[in-house]
């Protein structure tokens, strides 16, 4: 009995040789195709990271592209802006050269009642003094007298009236071609780019 064991127990498996080759080539082939697997993983991996490199890249482009749209957009409006308010300003903007009407009042004396804004009338045979009809009892007619002048814009001032979509501006002018008294002031239609323009509208009056 212990004899048999014994000889069992040292017995030599005869396809030991075989069993241990084919185990290696197990694990060989295991190896191989796990070292596929990795290869494939890995490759899977930096393919990964290309495309998301390839995405941060084109998120970059767009983020780019977005702020040069971002700007153009602005600029595109604050072109426009400028451009619809010079529109508006009939093209001129503050510190501009503009043409404008000078007027001045002169009192002259009135030639019918000789400043005294009465004259003498016969009513019924008696003379009496009543308002004389040309000056209107003022004594004075005004005499209007009007150049063509040249100033710098110092102020500009805009009025809208939503009802009638009116939109109106209103020019405070420093003169330059005369000693400037006071600022003048012209509306919409009474300031100009040239000399000729304002005296055209002169004619006109
Ligand atoms: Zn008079």
């Amino acid at each position: 009995m212990y004899e048999y064991e014994q000889e069992d127990y040292f017995e030599i498996d005869e396809n030991f040789e075989f069993n241990t080759g084919i185990n290696k080539l197990l694990d060989e082939e295991v190896e191989k195709r796990l070292a596929e697997r990795v290869k494939n993983y890995q490759e899977a991996i930096d393919r990964d990271k290309k495309s998301q490199k390839t995405i941060s890249d084109l998120r970059s482009d767009m983020h780019k592209l977005q702020l040069n749209l971002g700007a153009a957009e602005k600029t595109f409006k604050k072109e426009g802006a400028d451009d619809t308010l010079r529109e508006l300003l009939g093209g001129f903007k503050l510190g501009d050269e503009v043409w404008f009407v000078r007027r001045r009042y002169n009192r002259v004396q009135c030639d019918t009642c000789l400043g005294d804004g009465k004259v003498i009338a016969e009513f019924k045979g008696e003379e009496m003094k009543v308002q004389c009809p040309k000056c209107n009892g003022y004594g004075h007619n005004s005499d209007i007298t009007k150049s063509v002048e040249k100033g710098i814009i110092k102020e500009i001032e805009m009025h809208t009236w939503a009802n009638g979509k009116k939109f109106e501006v209103k020019m405070y002018i420093d003169p330059t071609t005369y000693k400037p008294g006071d600022t003048v002031s012209a509306r919409t239609g009474e300031f100009f780019k040239t000399e000729e323009e304002c005296e055209a509208t002169l004619k006109e009056e």
